[in-house]
């Protein structure tokens, strides 16, 4: 059985076509799964009951399964899904920031192992399919009323989107589709680490998302404390990838800098920042860290995070503070971690990496 949940529009036309059907009913499926939120081939009414019964015969249709959802204080949401195999993802609806935005995984754990984070400390699960990606963002718009509401969607949930290249590449297409969500590439942001090779790879992408950049340091020396692909791929390595990659006239790459007190907010670090950065076309969003038992570093005072956001803004730079949202509920950036998860031999490379 093919699961309708993971094919591309092209490549459901040639599934059906090799199956003795129409083309052309691909673009009523994508419809029914995408703007109408249809789990269930048996819904598609627009499909005559004799073909809806030979194709659930030879499809399938996968959805992730909401198992909790919490609501903080300030509206955010998460969302704990059940995939197909019992594992657990997480995804967020963070809502007016003034726009609505679903931050979405792209793997079950992390293999970055980044000093500050969460997910890290689980280390890789297994990568999410292209269905599971573009899945939670079903989920959620239907969850949430939002079908017929325009949303941003940000690649900043549990992963790094780039080491899971092409599902996540294929979910861009999936959700970008005419006949399904239509979404476009200019309300989604990718952020990433900078897996170099995968970066380059996007930078020819026909759907490229926004681009921001997990910096966090400006020095190789430090940065390869939090990050430790930096040791793989450094600073100046990163800097001159944004260099070439190509924006739009109105587009910035957002480079992201945990603020960690003591290690890497001093006035140095953000002169340092300010001028590796200049005659890039950037914005910085500076995410005071969000504590977590389990991670050994203090958030910043608030006069120490104005203070390295003014140097920043000083000397020209376009810098906004990211406000922490759910934090009550632990949905906030650095946060997700999906307890009990069975150790799995993707989780070795994390160690491997570290
Ligand atoms: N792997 C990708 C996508 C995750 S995005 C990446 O690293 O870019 C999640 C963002 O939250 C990243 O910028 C990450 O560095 C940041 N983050 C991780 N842990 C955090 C924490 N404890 N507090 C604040 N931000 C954190």
């Amino acid at each position: 059985m093919l699961d309708l949940a993971n094919l591309e529009r092209t490549a459901l036309e040639a599934a059906l076509e090799e199956r003795g059907h129409k083309r052309f009913h691909a673009r009523q499926i994508f419809g029914w799964i995408y703007k109408r939120g249809v789990t269930d081939l048996a819904a598609m009414t627009d499909l005559s009951q004799k073909l809806r019964a030979t194709l659930a015969g030879e499809f399938s249709l996968s959805t992730p399964a909401i198992v909790a959802r919490e609501k903080s204080i300030d509206g955010t949401e998460k969302f704990l899904l059940r995939l197909e195999d019992g594992r657990q993802i997480e995804s967020v609806f963070i809502p007016d920031t003034p726009s609505m935005t679903f931050c979405i995984s792209t793997q079950v754990g992390c293999a970055m192992a980044c000093a500050f984070c969460l997910t890290g400390k689980m280390g890789l699960v297994r990568n999410l399919t292209a269905g599971e990606i573009a899945g939670q963002v079903r989920v959620l718009a239907g969850a949430l009323d939002m079908r017929d509401r325009k949303f941003n969607i940000v690649l900043m949930g549990m992963g790094e989107p780039l080491h899971n290249y092409d599902e996540t590449m294929r979910a861009l297409r999936m959700l970008n589709d005419e006949h399904g969500l239509g979404m476009s590439p200019r309300r989604v942001t990718l952020s990433t680490v900078g897996l170099l090779p995968a970066l380059e790879k996007m930078a020819h992408e026909p759907i490229m998302p926004n681009l921001a950049i997990s910096l966090h340091a400006p020095t190789d020396g430090l940065r390869g404390e939090l990050v430790p692909l930096n040791k793989k791929y450094g600073v100046a390595e990163i800097i001159a990838a944004c260099k070439r990659f190509p924006l739009t006239r109105r587009s910035r790459i957002t480079f992201e800098y945990v603020l960690l007190a003591g290690v890497n907010d001093s006035q140095d670090d953000a002169r340092k920042l300010a001028k590796l950065l200049s005659g890039l076309k950037s914005k910085v969003n500076i995410i005071p860290l969000n504590a977590a038992p389990g991670i050994q570093f203090e958030r910043p005072s608030d006069s120490a995070i104005n203070q390295f956001a003014q140097i920043l803004a000083e000397r020209g730079l376009v810098v906004s503070v990211r406000k922490s949202r759910g934090r009550d509920i632990r949905a906030a950036c650095g946060q997700l971690i999906v307890e009990g998860q069975q150790k799995s031999p993707g989780q070795r490379l994390a160690v491997a990496l570290h």
